[in-house]
Order: structure tokens, then C-alpha cells, then sequence
């Protein structure tokens, strides 16, 4: 996710504020809990020109770029959809981005951790760990998670394999541990909403990964089915907004050429998306970047439900 210049103090008093409302939130008790559910964790957030992240919005105007980590509940289970910015970001940004995309590529200090967050909120250590894709933005919090088994596409698995620095690259810093517990998640040829294969996470249909190739070669969706019986579909960076995504608009140029590795293949997933959304109106669809989605949606410990 691009990450441009703005205010130096703006983005300082964004921070303290995001860092103070976390200290003040309260612990979920259990019994506050969903049986089927999500919490979107905001590790950190950036503020960018509208244009970037809205097609024809504004080049003076900012808007808040999030940079979010989604813990799904479901039943006694809990997994970690994206990792968000880890704790260990700054020292993975020294060593992952170049001195001469940090200017544009950047994220606010400091960092709320997904970790750290769960750690504080009293949550046992999580097991499981799903990554949209393996991007910095991402990835930033896999190392955090030494208990978790990590899941990837298989695709996805050859970048880990292979990694590489810059905007749209799959970082050594972050995913190259030996002790990291990756997971090849297997599609199995079941179509769900469209999509011609699925992975039913724990079989009974709540939570449901997609492959949605393009941004990266193993691109994931995840539906998720919360106790209300609204379904919400978290589709990773295959579109930067919802804004964006009614319009069918691929991403700014420039960064679109940065970030997606494929673009026909990116695009081709954005308007199957368009369709299904099309089709059904009441599906919430969350961009991980979207703040103007999640803002109302709430944050950790906040849960939808
Ligand atoms: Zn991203």
C-alpha cells in the first residue's frame, strides 16, 4: 500500500490520539465475545492524497489509509487475517525499503502491534495466522506469532521463498525466519459466491477463503459470515477502496505499476469482485487499506458481529 509525503504534524497527532484511544479502551471480557465474529486490529494508518486512494478524488484533500490486522472468532477458534505493521517494522523498513521510496511508502509511529493489542487485551496466543497476501504492510506482524502456523496460497509461497525488497516486495526481514510455521492452504474445487474454488477454514461455511490472484500471484479472500448473518468479505488489497472498487477503477497509475504484480490478472479480479457485489448488495466488502469502511465498522477491541 502506497504511503505518501503529508503533515509531519498531523500525522504525529494521529498517532498519539490512535495510540491513546487504544490505551483506553477496555479488556473484552469473554462473555462479550461473539460465537461468530471479527475484530479489525488498526496497527497503524497514513494519511495520503484522496486521488490515490479514490479515483477523481482530490490532490490536496488527505484521507487515512489504515493499516489493519482482522482477528475472526469462530466458535473456540481464532485466526489472524493479515498481521498489519509488526512490531518489529521499523528495523524490517530499514532493511526492506529503499532510501528512495521511503519518502512516499511510509507509516505512522508508532506502531500498535496486532500482538501487542491482543497481548494487552488479555487474548490467548493465536494458533493460526492467514496473510491476504505477503506484502510488507501485511506481513509486518508474522514474527510476533511464533505459537501460529501461517497460512499462504501456494503461489503465495513461492515469493516467501523468493523475497524481495521494495513497495511490492515480499520481504526477508519479515517472512524469512526458519521458525516461521508456514501453511500452503489447499483450494479445494468447491465454488463459493462465484469464485470456481474455496477453502472452508473449519467446514461450515462461516469462513471461507477465495483465491483472488493478481496484486500478488496467491492473493486471498476471506468471507466471513458473523452471528447476525451479515456476511463480510475481507479482500486484502485486490481493491484500495470501496470507493474505488464501485467505480471499477484500477489503482493509481504509478502505484498500481509499484504494487500489482499482475495487472490484467488484478483487474480481472477487481470486476469479478464488482460483480458479486453487484449481485449482492448486502455484502460488506473491507479493503484492508479502507478506512471509511472500518471506521464505522469499529476497532479492536470492538467487534462485528
Ligand atoms: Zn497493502
Amino acid at each position: 500500500m502506497p504511503c505518501f509525503r503529508t503533515r509531519f504534524c498531523t500525522l504525529l497527532a494521529s498517532a498519539f490520539m490512535a495510540v491513546a484511544a487504544h490505551a483506553q479502551t477496555p479488556v473484552p471480557s469473554p462473555a462479550t465475545l461473539p460465537d461468530v465474529g471479527f475484530a479489525i486490529i488498526k496497527t497503524s494508518q497514513v494519511a495520503v492524497p484522496e486521488v490515490l486512494l479514490v479515483p477523481g478524488g482530490s490532490v490536496t484533500r488527505q484521507v487515512h489509509s489504515n493499516f489493519s490486522a482482522f482477528l475472526v472468532k469462530h466458535h473456540n477458534d481464532f485466526l489472524l487475517f493479515d498481521t498489519g505493521m509488526g512490531s518489529q517494522i521499523d528495523r524490517q523498513y530499514q532493511q526492506g525499503m529503499p532510501l528512495w521510496w521511503r519518502p512516499f511508502f511510509k507509516y505512522d509511529k508508532p506502531v500498535a502491534s496486532a500482538r501487542a493489542q491482543l497481548d494487552q487485551a488479555g487474548m490467548p496466543p493465536l494458533k493460526r495466522v492467514i496473510l491476504s497476501h505477503s506484502h510488507w504492510d501485511h506481513a509486518g506482524g508474522v514474527q510476533d506469532f511464533p505459537e501460529a502456523s501461517v497460512g499462504v496460497a501456494a503461489a503465495e509461497l513461492v515469493r516467501v521463498h523468493a523475497p524481495s525488497t521494495g513497495p511490492g516486495g515480499t520481504w526477508e526481514s519479515q517472512i524469512g525466519a526458519a521458525s516461521i510455521q508456514w501453511e500452503p492452504l489447499v483450494f479445494q474445487p468447491v465454488p463459493f459466491k462465484g469464485y470456481p474454488e474455496s477453502l472452508d477454514v473449519f467446514g461450515d461455511g462461516a469462513v471461507v477463503l477465495v483465491p483472488m490472484p493478481g496484486h500478488t500471484p496467491g492473493s486471498v479472500g476471506l468471507f466471513v459470515t458473523v452471528d447476525s448473518g451479515k456476511q463480510y468479505f475481507l479482500v486484502g488489497d485486490v481493491v484500495w477502496t470501496m470507493a474505488a472498487l464501485q467505480q471499477g477503477a484500477p489503482k493509481f497509475w504509478v502505484a498500481g505499476k509499484l504494487v500489482d504484480d499482475d495487472a490484467l490478472q488484478t483487474q480481472a479480479s477487481l470486476e469479478k469482485l464488482r460483480r458479486l457485489v453487484q449481485s449482492e448488495p448486502d455484502l460488506v466488502v473491507i479493503p484492508a487499506h479502507d478506512s471509511a469502511v472500518q471506521d464505522p465498522l469499529g476497532y479492536f477491541p470492538a467487534w462485528v458481529r
